[in-house]
């Protein structure tokens, strides 16, 4: 041990790995993979199956699999070209020959010997009956001793698989050397492996890249989704701190009926139990920290503004923040007129404001002109200053980062908090995920809303769905197009040849085989040049800056585009009444209650509006998820069925956008246990840990304790 500083462990730069040099360490780089650390969590996308063994006959044209076949002659080179050799020979099963190639593999005319059996794994090629194989696979051994699993991972242009199964092997023995200080270390605490049956690390890292089979693949996919959901609820639980108790001076009970009559409606019971419970909280006497749930057009939003009356009225300033200058300008819009009403100076902060406004502004706020401010998280910067701020309402929350949201907890140390989620999330999720806010849930719709009619349609509707879509702008409406966002991602396997979905066993089996995405690129200039070259078609995709994004939006928001096709989910939130069609590409790609979010979109003005989910899955499951839609309108039920279906993974990284941030370090596998028990396990276990140790100091907690400051300090 005296020496144990001298050996390197997880920290070991890639370039010290044996084969990476630094022109390699810069590709695993554009992976996110830096460090030996990094490789053992870099996990597969999913898994060759080479134990799918066929024979000869059996084969069919594009099929990617194995075969075990006996060499019938000399393998032998030839140049062809300058620099490139062909390498060819015959082989056979009991059922039918088979031809191999190899491209510029001039050493496999001495690796393969003429009447040896090798299992060739591959992609067919299939000429009248004669069966091809170009560069496949070759392993010596028996049926039952060749490993049957072979991890793909994810590549970048410079690495193949071959190298990254090599650095991932080397890896191990930095990354878990239990001589290194750094070594990666095993993060849940041995009573809670026993309690659940979960695997040991190591057994679940080598597993996860090197499985045996399928069984030993899913216990390592648990224990380390497990681990995954166990360190981010830990995150979450310890750097949201429970504010609650702090102490403020407690405010004295608004005018309920003078806020009432400031609208024309007359409020759900929902919105009034809520209602009451921020008028509870406010006047307490302790700091509120209030999160508000509830189904798209529930009317969050009253609710939010009587919290704001209640401050204004006990002389004390709010401010208001949305994820995007779109839905700030929206909000204050609506709110403006109200706020005034009330006699309160109410203004906005955005990003495009020329210098002298801004100037004009943030002075207003410091004195206290201002009482009402509505922004983007462009006011949590340093130069804005309030003279009394007592309440800071943050609408959909999720979507800041972490940064943003540990910026407003040290801003307003001494104000009121409340927030609006976006979604309905299913109160048992709920209390997991906000455990340190108290929650209120408006389960009621306003009544009179339209029902937004949804339909599940595969391509041979897509002529009429077309044809529909140009009947509704003619009659002055607007239409949606959303794509999911797709990342382009191609697979390759370990002889560099193509693979899809439907060749590999795939980690994350949300993943449905064999879809064709709509490549929303494409697709955007297919329809505004070929279907709709009339029409006024606009685009939004996740490469555009968010100021471009929110130029296209704001032409949507004015009636400027008649289309809006996107590739990210549009920006939650907004209002374009006279939007009434909603089309959803690959709908099965989306989870339950996105779609829903989507569909809440449409149906907010006097026209009749429609949803359409497109999709082309055969899967059964696909299948009855969009049928859930199609059939109730209720976000909470859509949301527990999504729960069901596809586990908390979905709810949790939409919820958390330090996930999102981080990308490849989010969660991978949570999502793919589906809805798994052991989530909600992983999530209760680390809210024992946090409650009987909130430091991690213990022993028992110190390797995550030192995880979480790794993450924190990345
Ligand atoms: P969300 O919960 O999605 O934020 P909003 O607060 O934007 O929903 O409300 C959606 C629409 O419903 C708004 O136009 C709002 O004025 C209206 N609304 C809210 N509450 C009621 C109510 N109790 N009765 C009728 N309409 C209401
Ligand atoms: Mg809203």
């Amino acid at each position: 041990m005296r020496k144990s500083t001298m050996i390197s462990g997880k920290n070991t730069p890639i370039s010290a790995i044996y084969g990476i040099g630094e022109k390699r360490a810069a590709l695993f780089e554009k992976l996110g993979v830096k460090n030996a650390g990094d490789l053992v969590y870099y996990f597969p996308r999913g898994y060759e199956n080479r134990g799918f063994i066929k024979t000869v006959s059996q084969v069919e044209d594009g099929e990617v699999c194995s075969l075990m076949l006996t060499v019938s002659n000399r393998p032998r080179s030839v140049m062809i070209k300058r620099g490139m050799t062909l390498t060819k020979l015959q082989c056979f099963d009991d059922t039918g020959k088979c031809s191999i190639t190899y491209f510029n593999q001039p050493y496999m005319d001495r690796a393969l010997i003429q009447g040896q059996t090798y299992r060739f794994y591959g992609k067919i090629e299939k000429k009248n009956s004669a069966v091809f194989l170009s560069n496949p696979i070759a392993e010596k051994g028996e049926i039952e001793e060749l490993k049957s699993l072979y991890a793909i991972y994810r590549l970048t242009t410079g690495l193949s698989q071959k190298i990254v199964h090599n650095a991932v092997e080397s890896a191990f023995k930095y990354a878990l050397d239990e001589r290194a200080d750094d070594c990666v270390k095993d993060v849940l605490p041995n009573d809670i492996k026993m309690k659940y049956g979960l695997c040991d690390l190591r057994f679940a890292l080598e597993n996860i890249h090197f499985p045996l089979d399928l069984n030993s693949v899913d216990a390592a996919k648990k224990r380390l989704a497990f681990e995954e959901m166990y360190m981010f609820a830990l995150n979450l639980l310890s750097s949201n701190k429970n504010e609650k108790q702090a102490v403020m001076k407690a405010y004295s009970k608004p005018d309920f009926s003078m806020f009432e009559s400031l609208f024309d409606f007359k409020f759900t019971n929902a919105q009034l139990r809520t209602m009451r419970e921020i008028e509870e909280d406010m006047t307490s006497g302790k700091r509120m920290c209030r999160i508000v749930t509830g189904d798209v057009g529930s009317g969050k939003t009253a609710c939010a503004e009587f919290a704001a009356f209640v401050a204004l009225q006990n002389d004390k300033q709010v401010a208001i923040m949305a994820p995007t200058e779109i839905l700030a300008r929206q909000h204050y819009n609506d709110m403006k007129p109200l706020f005034e009403k009330m006699g309160y100076k109410t203004d906005i902060l955005t990003g495009a404001m020329r210098v002298a406004e801004k100037r004009e502004l943030l002075n207003n706020l410091n004195l206290g002109v201002t009482r009402v401010v509505i922004g983007t998280h462009a006011l949590l910067e340093d130069n804005v200053l309030f003279s009394d701020l007592g309440l800071v309402i943050t609408d959909e929350q999720h979507r800041f980062g972490a940064n943003q949201r540990k910026k407003l907890a040290d801003k307003n140390f001494d104000c009121h908090i409340l927030t609006m989620s976006a979604t309905p999330i299913p109160r048992t999720l709920a209390l997991v995920l906000f455990g340190n806010l108290d929650i209120s849930t408006i389960d009621e719709m306003p009544p009179g809303r339209k029902k937004v009619s949804t339909f599940a349609l595969g391509e041979e509707y897509r002529d009429g769905l077309n044809g529909y879509i140009r009947k509704s702008v003619e009659e002055g409406g607007q239409v949606y197009i959303v794509c999911p966002s797709v990342e382009e991602e191609k697979l390759v396997g370990e002889s560099g040849e193509e693979l899809t979905d439907k060749d590999i066993i795939p980690l994350d089996v949300i993943r449905e085989g064999g879809r064709s995405m709509k490549a929303a690129v494409n697709f955007a200039e297919e329809l505004s040049e070929k279907v709709f070259p009339d029409l006024r078609v606009g685009f939004i995709h996740g490469k555009l800056k968010q100021k471009q994004k929110d130029e296209v939006m704001e032409q949507f928001v004015k009636g400027e585009l008649d289309i809006l096709v996107s590739t990210t989910v549009i920006e939650v939130g907004v209002n374009v009444p006279n939007a009434s069609v909603m089309v959803v590409e690959n709908a099965e790609f989306f989870g339950l209650a996105q779609l829903h979010q989507l569909r809440g979109r449409v149906g907010r003005g006097s026209r009749k509006s429609y949803c359409f989910l497109m999709s082309e899955s055969k899967s059964e499951r696909a299948k009855e998820r969009l049928k859930t839609l199609c059939e109730t309108n209720d976000g909470y039920k859509i949301a527990e069925k999504d729960l069901e279906m596809r586990g908390p993974g979905d709810f949790v990284s939409q919820a958390d956008g330090t996930i999102r941030q981080s990308g490849e370090s989010g969660l991978k596998l949570s999502a793919s246990l589906g809805n798994s028990e052991l989530l909600y396990h992983a999530f209760e276990e680390a809210k024992n840990t946090i409650v009987s140790d909130p430091l991690l100091n213990s022993e028992r907690n110190v390797p995550a304790r030192n995880k979480i400051f790794q993450i924190v300090n990345d």
